[in-house]
């Protein structure tokens, strides 16, 4: 049994000062109100709920600075230049170097508060048709063991070049599983994978799938009620292409032909109409959404503010991992919208500030994306992933509950966090992970050494 004892503490939504979190077997056991230290407890200033990381693809920190420059093609960059870069990053990693970048890439991610990541995977193949997706994800397993962080795994189908059913690329080739080899990599993972890891399921996007792929996914997804991902109307080409094959935008395709309902997380959906926004809002499915990785890569701006005006459910995620800071996300959001809109406090709610709203609709969103009801909150029962900061920050002061949250998000990049737990055990401690040295060291090493090879 662990106790810590809080002077401040985020419980199931609400600040309380002087609460002890009793902690056995990876869960909050129970919760003491009002009370005061005890001999033992580990002292906390200020706690709050882990973060969960609703959508990665880990391999990509390897790529993070090496994309800022015109493309040797002398091209306009664009997405699509840079998605160039990332296929050229692919075809350097095996199960090896897979493991220790996204090993650093965890490491920063439990560092700066997330606690639970959603793995969005579908490097599959060595080479064509080489399957050898299982030491893949054995890679990714055993970074989040290293790292300590909780593992959603999402296998994910790419099957195709495009909406007409382009060929795909030799690049891609090393994406694509049959549909057979696909389920049977899912039913593998659901076998060996364990608490406090799980699995979801997905699929790359509308334009990489058939409609009956998709639809067995779904089949899939509500027989082992597991979420479903997919990346959606990222950018306009995309939109195009939808509309010049099925008649219709990829949103409103989505809901005219599928059930779209809680279980669904939807990445990006950046380029919606009106009534895509308000319709998705109603669905109960959840949009994850990457600022620092939506303005990285030009996709434009979603429409928060209809789509929270009819109570849609959000989460965030580092996407492309270009930076990893959940707190740098939630700023990026809210102040896109300031720059899209030309007002202020556009995620606020009725009685919360912006800082607490955001933090509270992504809480809630990443326990809906990563089908764990456990994660997002201090409460009895919960998970005890949390974080613990130190409130003699400067940041913190002259503020009161009313607006910690607005301090953490807005007021700098320099979250003064302390301690981070993950399923009960420290991972963080004085401000440092535990396998911080290592992971950068052999971090480096791969890196360093693919960019020989591929500049
Ligand atoms: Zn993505």
């Amino acid at each position: 049994m662990k106790t810590i004892f809080a002077r401040k503490a985020y419980v199931e939504g609400i600040w309380e000062q002087n609460v002890r979190l009793n902690i056995d077997k990876g869960l909050i056991k129970s919760i003491d109100h009002n009370t005061e230290y005890f001999n033992g407890d580990t002292m906390a200033s200020l706690v709050v709920p882990g973060i969960c990381n609703a959508h990665s693809h880990a391999f990509q920190r390897a790529l993070s600075g090496h994309t800022e420059h015109k493309s040797a093609s002398n091209k306009q960059d664009n997405f699509w230049t840079w998605r160039d870069s990332m296929y050229r990053l692919t075809s350097k990693l095996d199960a090896k170097n897979l493991a220790d970048i996204a090993t650093q890439a965890y490491v920063e991610m439990v560092a700066s508060g997330y606690t639970s990541v959603v793995e969005f995977h579908y490097l599959h193949c060595k080479t064509d048709n080489d399957d050898f997706s299982i030491p893949m994800f054995e890679a990714l397993l055993q970074a989040a063991n290293d790292s300590g962080i909780r593992l959603i795994y999402i296998p994910i189908l790419y099957e195709r070049g495009g909406f007409k059913g382009e060929e795909l690329s030799s690049h891609q080739k090393r994406f694509s599983l049959s549909l057979d080899q696909f389920f049977d990599h899912y039913d593998s993972v659901k076998k060996n994978i364990n608490w406090p890891h799980s699995i979801g399921i997905g699929a790359h996007s509308l334009r990489t799938v058939t409609c009956e792929s998709l639809r067995e996914i779904e089949v899939v997804s509500n027989k082992d009620q597991i979420p479903l991902h997919i990346h959606v109307a990222e950018q306009e080409m995309e939109t195009i292409e939808c509309v010049d094959v099925y008649n219709t935008t990829p949103v409103n395709w989505l809901l005219d032909n599928f059930d779209i309902n809680r279980q669904w997380c939807l990445i990006h959906a950046t380029h919606m109409n009106t009534k895509e926004t308000t319709e998705l809002a109603k669905s109960g499915a959840t949009v994850c959404l990457c600022p620092s990785t939506e303005a990285n890569l030009g996709d434009g701006l979603f429409n928060l503010q209809l789509y929270l005006e009819n109570s849609g459910n959000i989460a965030i995620g580092s996407d492309s991992n270009i930076s990893i800071n959940p707190f740098e996300e939630l700023r990026w959001l809210e102040y896109g919208q300031r720059l899209l809109t030309r007002k202020r406090n556009i995620s606020k709610k009725l009685n919360l500030s912006s800082g607490n709203a955001l933090f509270d609709y992504i809480s809630l969103g990443g326990s809906h994306v990563s089908g764990n009801n456990l994660i997002g909150s201090l409460g009895e029962g919960s998970v005890a992933d949390l974080i613990v900061m130190d409130d003699s920050s400067p940041m913190f002061a002259g503020h009161n509950t009313d607006t910690l949250f607005d301090a953490l998000i807005f007021s700098g990049v320099n979250v003064p966090i302390q301690n981070v737990m993950v399923n009960g055990e420290w991972h963080v401690t004085d401000g440092k992970h535990r396998a911080l040295d290592l992971a950068r060291h052999n971090y480096a090493k791969q890196v360093t050494q693919m960019f020989k090879s591929v500049n």
